[in-house]
């Protein structure tokens, strides 16, 4: 069967997450955005792991059902899709260690089968540094070390480096990684098949490495709060276990590919100083020699520049075998643009409600329900949106040095343009917002959006293909 996976995310008791990060909520909003197995996170945690093995159970397949799901939905009056929801146990761990003289900065997520595997890592890891101090520990091990101990323990239990890319903490990274996966986990380095891609980089970036062509390309969306659940997500096609889907990954049969960010829209995207409010693509820093032409400090360097740096081909080569990958953008950003507000106002959560009741779940509507049923169930504006998401037709705003970049739909202007010509009294669930919204405002005036910076997507655009 197809279905949807998302493996790294994070619970309440990792730093910087929202308090309702809980298996009740992660639960409510796989199945509004579609995702029929979700990571755990946090597993190294004592206090999760115990909540993990109170309120859940086995499914017999290496995977985890809720003992008592919730009734109601934590939004008020949505109505999903009925979804079976399956838990993976899953963890991160950050490795701050000494190697070839540099600090290396490496993030890992791990896998587990059962709890008895997980119980043995994590009382490895315990001897190490302290698994209570935060969900996603902080541990003086290097990753080939960690890779050892998760192999010892079962040889279902699988490591898969975190966000290849991300200049501060992760295993190809500018700042604290290494030039190749093999320099990280050396002799161990066979037991790696699949790497993450981060919200930075997309599966066409990393295809300029000959050197990852035989690593599966997976996405998770590191949520910090249960919404950001399925920024990225992983594809398969085997039966629903854990066994099968790791199966999938090393052998690349049964995974259809990702749901993937603008990788312009992650924080790590191009280079720059957020404090000096300097972006710049990877050509203007080598200008500077990477200096920061305002502070005079090292730029941080970023995802676009790093995976240039080590490319070895000149354009993106999908390796054979591989799946390909469709982007997404999350439907409360969607909705935010034509309120001409955020993404998490009531205005976009209301309507965010309504179109979830009307299609099912996010994923649905993003890449399977037909255009003219969109247009049909609700309105011309949100069959648009989605026809151009499609189809690529987007303005991207790269992101730098810890801040997220940005995707519009339309051209400054355009929404208005657009409604102009459409009736809006037809009764669409956007008109009706875009209506109600301009009657709220002085003298029924349609209101003024935030303005999208006008930037095409990269000329060329190989990454815009049909793919599954
Ligand atoms: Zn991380
Ligand atoms: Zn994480
Ligand atoms: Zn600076």
């Amino acid at each position: 069967m197809k279905f949807f996976a998302d493996f790294h995310l994070h619970s309440y008791h990792s730093r910087a997450t929202s308090k309702n990060l809980n298996l009740e909520s992660l639960y409510q909003w796989a199945k509004i955005k579609g995702i029929h197995v979700i990571g755990t996170g946090d597993f190294t945690h004592p206090l999760w792991i115990q909540e993990l093995e109170e309120k859940l159970e086995s499914a017999g397949n290496g995977l985890f059902r809720l003992k008592s799901p919730p009734k109601e939905q934590n939004l008020p009056n949505i109505k999903t899709k009925d979804l079976d929801i399956f838990f993976c146990l899953s963890a991160e761990i950050s490795s701050v260690y000494k190697y070839g003289e540099k600090v290396r900065k490496n993030h890992s997520i791990l896998v587990a089968p059962d709890f008895e595997t997980v119980k043995k890592i994590n009382i490895h890891l315990n001897q190490i540094g302290n698994l209570a101090s935060d969900g996603r520990p902080i541990l003086g091990l290097s990753s080939r070390d960690l890779l050892e101990i998760v192999l010892e323990k079962s040889e279902d239990a699988h490591l898969i480096p975190a966000h290849i890319w991300t200049p501060w903490f992760s295993t190809l990274g500018s700042k604290a990684g290494y030039d190749s996966i093999e320099e990280c986990f050396r002799d161990l380095s066979e037991h790696i098949f699949a790497l993450e891609t981060g919200l930075s980089s997309d599966p066409a970036m990393n295809w300029k490495l000959s050197s990852l062509d035989k690593y599966t390309l997976i996405s998770n969306s590191d949520a910090h709060s249960p919404q950001k659940l399925g920024r990225e997500a992983n594809i398969f096609d085997t039966e629903m276990s854990y066994y099968d889907i790791f199966k999938a990954l090393k052998t690349k049969k049964g995974f259809l590919g990702t749901y993937e960010f603008f990788p312009e829209e992650g924080k790590y995207h191009m280079d720059g100083h957020r404090n000096c409010s300097i972006c710049l693509e990877p050509q203007e820093s080598l200008k500077f020699n990477n200096i920061c032409p305002k502070c005079k400090k090292p730029l941080t360097i970023g995802v676009l520049h790093r995976v240039e740096k080590l490319a070895d081909r000149e354009k993106p080569q999908k390796p054979q075998g591989s799946p390909g990958f469709k982007y997404i953008i999350p439907l409360p950003e969607i909705i935010g643009e034509f309120a001409g507000t955020a993404p998490n106002t009531k205005t976009v959560q209301q309507t965010f409600t309504k179109i979830i009741s009307t299609f099912g779940n996010e994923f649905d509507l993003l890449h399977t329900i037909p255009y003219e049923e969109i247009k049909s169930k609700a309105g011309e504006l949100l069959a648009e949106a989605i026809r151009r998401l499609r189809n690529h037709e987007v303005n991207p705003k790269g992101g730098y040095d810890g801040k997220y970049g940005a995707v519009s739909i339309f051209n400054p202007g355009e929404i208005n343009q657009i409604i102009g010509q459409t009736n809006i009294f037809g009764g669409g669930i956007i008109e009706k917002m875009v209506q109600s919204k301009s009657k709220t405002t002085k003298g029924g005036k349609v209101i003024q959006r935030k303005s999208a910076k006008n930037q095409s997507l990269k000329p060329g655009n190989e990454h815009q293909m049909k793919l599954f």
